[in-house]
């Protein structure tokens, strides 16, 4: 027998043996196909019907758009049943079955690909329907529908002169809206549209509802590689060879007057998360009008008093289907004549915010397990929900100055500054070429718009509700938007918008609050988002602590930021950089003088002098992290970057010589002189790291004495102080050899002078290739390694750092040499198995040998996992990322242990 390529909805039960788990359902009937057959087994009202799989559009596509043998007649003996199923006959005037026909991949794509209403309908089944239903109005509206969806979806004419007719008609008849025209009008209409129809394809409308599905079926297969589902799938990250599935199913009639209405729910709120019936309807009207947000609809709530009966039954089907797939739905119903019919649900898109809030509260409601919740929140989420939000303040201030342009749907949080454009292509070019931040503005959005909403900063729209296109696009990628402002006006001519007479030029700056629902033009100042007011993100990562085996540190060079990486969660200090303290105003000059000295007593000097800030600075970091490890690395940059820019200094040594001037002229040569000497082609290779403290060891005996002097003092005030020093750059354990006992000697010399002794380790951050490789030797003197993953990335693959990503490192990651830009991801293959070698060395040489990363990569989720499995002790990022961080280390946990999130 051949392929199997079309099942019936009841037929679930022989889908899930062929593939043998739901997973594999879904890849082969596409998620919208698989809920409904799933839904008809459990009972619920679905509208009969069939799915031709993803499989078959695969072989339809491979083969240069050709039914695989077979696929057509089950198709067919599916139409049969169907038939069966309702008691109608496709075509036949007395008893017509029509159908929809819509698309359905794996993973939900919202509009991405095609649809077609109302199939089955032709001029004899129109005279027939007319008969049963006694609504002409209502029929011809259908036809006229019909003509419209196939002729734009499966023929590919231009949506323009169809709307054109639409305009006219209104016109003529004096109405605003479409629901105002008559029956005589809509079939005028149709008249009108079908000689589009022929003008645009050169052939009739056709009569024969069989070819109807045919065409139908090979325009939704053929959609999966239309523009605006290939660019989707690109941003969604969603595979190309999944194909798409097709659903045939029994239409059942929204508009079919007062008594009937169509809508789409969210089963919680998918902008916070509380838990309440959400969404929008329509009553009568098709499915189409409510999503594409061009009918103002109407709240949920109220349909409990337009059509009570069917509301308290979908009430409760949604808690059904919740309890069933322990996951919030998203689910679209059609009430026809009162009967009600459910004819989808998939898991609902949400914001940052409701995903947190959803899991959390199904955990505590018994929905789902503790791991699940942690696992259904991804890393990027809670990066999301740390955003900055508008300062209320200035916010306030542009409120009172006339500058609010709207409040009007919060439909995806967060705070979004930009120049307004008013197209997608154009929201696109000005993001990517020019680098600008862009809002993107329209009266509402289109599936062929998304490549400029995905480049936008913000989205604006003047149209549509919480549900429309917009708002769910947005809400998926993180896009602060707002939609419905239908206060202002839109003028694509003069290209700008408006509202009184506050007039704004596309170009011209607009801050959108898509927490809030409000815009205002010109830009607004933001503000750090506060973690201590996120209560659910709380929650959950106190969970994912329980869970996690990765400890989580942070870079951090001063007390505040300290502070706030303990607040959010940090189990120590992995990385401060004591040389961002030297440049501080009143330290430079100090620090130049022992750079210049001559003489050892100059540079003691100077030294001295910089020991009590250094002593103040640590002191601070150690009062704060009271109990906790602080990780202080000594000098690392070359020397050259604490000195004056060398063409500063030859410019004014040549002007005071062309001048005669000759104040200050000797020490500027001196100093230019000096500049000169430390001149090195490759600093970033040069005279920095541990090479510097062999060099110039009583720069780094002074660190190491002002550490130990502020550890000592800080533990006399009865804090519980663990510095670790750590020597960067080392490439060779000799390195370590030479240094580390004088500085040990140091350390032991100020404990005894304090009459006190501290808990504490020397170690050295590991970021050349050969102490990767010698690690084993390294281990022998260095009590931990910390690896700094920025200058290994840079060594390992020979980039530099500062010049590779200007270059050609981002043109490597979008033309796919690299998967991914290796100093924002660990490169595993290279630079991850590196680290390995490392810490399977080291740890033979001593075996609770601590290790750390203290690289950007610390806070990457990607190279979080890879440290978990790697060994490491912790992972340490900036205290921004600490929370994402521990989210990140708990996931990579829960999967070890096969925790799945469903
Ligand atoms: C590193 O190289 O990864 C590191 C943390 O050190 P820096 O970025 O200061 O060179
Ligand atoms: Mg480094």
């Amino acid at each position: 027998m051949s392929n199997k390529w079309v099942y019936l909805f009841e037929e679930v039960a022989e889908a899930e043996k062929k593939t043998g788990n739901w997973e594999g359902v879904r890849a082969l009937l596409g998620g919208k196909g698989a809920n409904l057959a799933d839904m008809s087994r459990a009972g619920l009202p679905v509208p009969p019907g069939f799915t031709v799989t993803t499989e078959a559009c695969n072989a339809y596509l491979d083969a240069g758009k050709q039914f695989p043998a077979g696929c057509w007649d089950q198709e067919l003996e599916a139409m049969k049943a169907t038939e069966k199923a309702t008691g109608k006959k496709l075509g036949d005037p007395k008893n017509p079955l029509l159908v929809s026909c819509r698309s359905g991949a794996k993973f939900s794509m919202p509009g991405m690909m095609d649809t077609v209403l109302n199939i089955g309908m032709n001029d004899e089944v129109v005279k027939g329907l007319v008969e049963l239903t006694g609504d002409e109005r209502f029929v011809q509206d259908s036809y006229r529908r019909l003509v419209q969806m196939f002729g734009s979806v499966v023929m590919g004419i231009d949506d323009e002169p169809f709307e054109e007719v639409l305009a006219e008609a209104r016109q003529k008849a004096g109405v605003k809206t479409d629901a105002g025209l008559n029956a005589a009008q809509w079939k005028e209409v149709v008249d009108e549209f079908k000689t589009i129809f022929k003008a645009e394809t050169g052939m009739d409308f056709p009569q024969d509802p069989v070819e109807q599905i045919k065409l139908s079926t090979e325009a939704v297969f053929k959609s999966w590689n239309g523009k605006r589902a290939v660019d989707y799938r690109n941003a969604a990250g969603i595979r190309h060879d999944l194909g798409t599935a097709v659903n045939i199913q029994t239409m059942v009639f929204g508009n079919m007057g007062n008594n009937s209405g169509t809508g789409v729910a969210f089963t919680r709120d998918p902008a916070t998360g509380e838990n309440i019936l959400y969404g929008d309807y329509l009553i009568n009207a098709q499915g189409e009008d409510v999503v594409a947000g061009i009918r103002n609809t109407e709240p949920i709530a109220n349909l409990k008093n337009e059509i009570p009966a069917a509301f308290d039954e979908f009430v409760q089907i949604c808690d059904t289907l919740e309890n069933h797939y322990r996951e919030m739905q998203d689910v679209e119903f059609t009430i026809e004549n009162g009967k009600l019919w459910m004819l989808q649900t998939r898991d609902g898109k949400r914001t940052a915010k409701a995903a947190i809030k959803v899991a959390v509260d199904m955990a505590n409601e018994g929905l789902i397990s503790r791991e699940q919740a942690i696992l259904r929140v991804t890393p990027q989420q809670v990066d999301t929900l740390l955003h900055p939000q508008f300062d209320p303040q200035a916010k306030d201030e542009a409120a009172s100055a006339g500058k609010r342009l709207a409040k009007a749907v919060n439909a995806s949080p967060g705070a979004a500054v930009g120049v307004v454009a008013m197209d997608a292509d154009l929201a696109e070019k000005w993001a990517k070429e020019e680098g600008k931040d862009v809002i993107m503005v329209r009266q509402f959005t289109r599936p062929d718009d998304v490549h400029g909403m995905l480049a936008a900063k913000g989205i604006f729209t003047t149209e549509g509700g919480a549900t429309s296109h917009a708002a769910v696009v947005a809400r998926q990628f993180g896009v602060p938007c707002v939609v419905g402002a239908s206060e202002v006006s839109l003028n694509y001519e003069k290209r700008q918008l408006s509202i009184g007479d506050v007039v704004v030029k596309e170009g011209d700056w607009i801050s959108i609050d898509g927490s809030t629902g409000e815009a205002f033009a010109g830009q607004i100042p933001t503000v750090e988002a506060a973690l201590e007011e996120q209560e659910d993100l709380l929650i959950l990562l106190s969970w994912a602590d329980e869970f996690r085996r990765l400890e989580v540190w942070a870079n951090a060079d001063y007390p505040a930021d300290a502070q706030r990486a303990r607040n959010y969660g940090a189990q120590g200090i992995g990385l401060c950089r004591t040389e961002h303290m030297f440049f501080e105003e009143e330290r430079l000059p100090i620090v130049q003088k022992m750079i210049l000295a001559e003489s050892e007593e100059v540079r003691q000097d100077a030294l001295d002098k910089l020991l009590p800030y250094q002593k103040e600075d640590f002191a601070g970091l150690f009062r704060v992290m009271d109990g906790l490890p602080v990780i202080i690395r000594l000098i690392d940059p070359p020397l050259h970057e604490f000195m004056p820019e060398h063409d500063e200094v030859f410019e004014r040594v040549i002007t005071k010589r062309v001048k005669g001037e000759t104040e200050g002229l000797a020490d500027d040569e001196n100093l230019l002189a000096a500049i000169s000497s430390m001149h090195e082609s490759n600093p970033m290779m040069g005279m920095r790291g541990v090479r510097l403290s062999v060099v110039f060891p009583g720069l780094v005996k002074m660190q190491v004495g002002a550490i130990f002097q502020a550890a000592c003092e800080v533990a006399k005030e009865g804090k519980v102080v663990k510095p670790e020093v750590m020597i960067p750059l080392t490439g060779h354990v000799n390195e370590l050899n030479v240094i580390q006992p004088q500085l040990e000697e140091v350390a032991k010399a100020v404990m005894e002078e304090h009459g006190i002794e501290v808990e504490y380790k020397f170690g050295t951050m590991i970021e050349i290739p050969r102490a990767c490789v010698t690690a084993g030797e390294i281990a022998e003197v260095a009590e931990f390694f910390s690896f700094g993953t920025n200058d290994l990335t840079q060594m390992t693959f020979g980039y530099s750092r500062d010049d590779a990503e200007a270059g050609f490192l981002l043109k490597y990651v979008e033309d796919g040499i690299l998967p991914e830009n290796p100093f924002q991801t660990i490169d595993q293959d290279g630079v991850g198995q590196l680290m390995k070698i490392a810490i399977d060395n080291g740890r033979k040489a001593r075996p609770n040998l601590e290790v750390g990363i203290c690289g950007e990569h610390g806070g990457d989720p990607a190279s979080v996992e890879f440290c978990h499995y790697a060994g490491n002790n912790y992972v340490s990022c900036s205290p921004f990322r600490v929370p994402i961080a521990r989210l990140a280390a708990a996931q990579a946990a829960l999967k070890e242990k096969g925790v799945s999130a469903k």
